[in-house]
């Protein structure tokens, strides 16, 4: 079994390949790893090849990592649902957040952010494959969304995040993506701090980015396949 280190290793190659591919720096991708499930002694290993952003979906399994992990130049992101009585803890020990879908969850982290820490970064889910239920607002309601959000003190609004349903075929993948990114295109005009597109993982992330991904959020590639 490869380890984590040639995991991130080739993960890095192939995402350098797929942006040198369709005209990009392999610079304007950045790697999320995603550590979900995966103990401290993992999420140290790929900190000791070279790996600094790190994703979570539970809060109370990120918190102890966190607590666990007091190494310089981490960066956490929260990438799961949700709760609002989670918010303040989410306020409180992340950088990013890709995952916000309502403005009640916005208000709530930019009350709870400490002034100290600088804003947060956020991302709005989206949903993009109509068909499931997966979280996220429709595209249709983000620009309201993007508007009453702008406006927050402590939040910083960085960009648009989805997870599609599934698809094994390249070209659908991509398809998929493409009005998120369109859509982000036109609202940079209007919000230029906008510059983030948080998609592809494991199964989709050449598709994502031959459509203008800047962050692929990647598990299992890197971690192996979760328990
Ligand atoms: C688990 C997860 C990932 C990583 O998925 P892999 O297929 O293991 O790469 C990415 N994004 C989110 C939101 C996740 O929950």
């Amino acid at each position: 079994m490869a380890s984590i280190a040639e995991n991130i290793s080739a993960v890095r190659e192939e995402i350098g390949k797929a942006a040198v591919g369709c005209g990009r720096p392999a610079a304007s991708v950045s790697l999320l790893a995603v550590s979900k499930t995966q103990g401290p002694d993992k999420v140290r290993e790929a900190y000791a090849a070279g790996q600094r952003d790190f994703g979570e979906n539970y809060v109370q399994e990120a918190l102890s990592k966190i607590s666990a992990l007091p190494l310089p130049g981490l960066c956490w992101h929260f990438i799961g649902p949700i709760q609002s009585n989670k918010t303040r803890e989410i306020a409180e020990h992340f950088q990013w957040v890709h995952s916000v879908d309502r403005l009640k969850i916005a208000q709530r982290l930019s009350a709870q952010r400490p002034a100290n820490l600088g804003p947060l970064n956020i991302c709005i889910q989206v949903n993009i494959s109509e068909e499931d239920s997966k979280s996220g607002v429709a595209l249709a309601e983000v620009a309201d969304l993007c508007e009453a959000i702008n406006g927050l003190e402590n939040i910083c609004l960085r960009g648009l995040m989805a997870i599609p349903a599934p698809s094994d075929d390249i070209e659908q993948q991509r398809l998929t993506f493409r009005p998120l990114a369109q859509l982000l295109q036109r609202l940079a005009a209007k919000y230029p701090q906008m510059d983030t597109l948080s998609i592809g993982m494991s199964s989709d992330y050449a598709a994502a980015i031959a459509e203008g991904s800047t962050i692929v959020r990647i598990g299992s590639a890197i971690f192996g396949a979760r328990s």
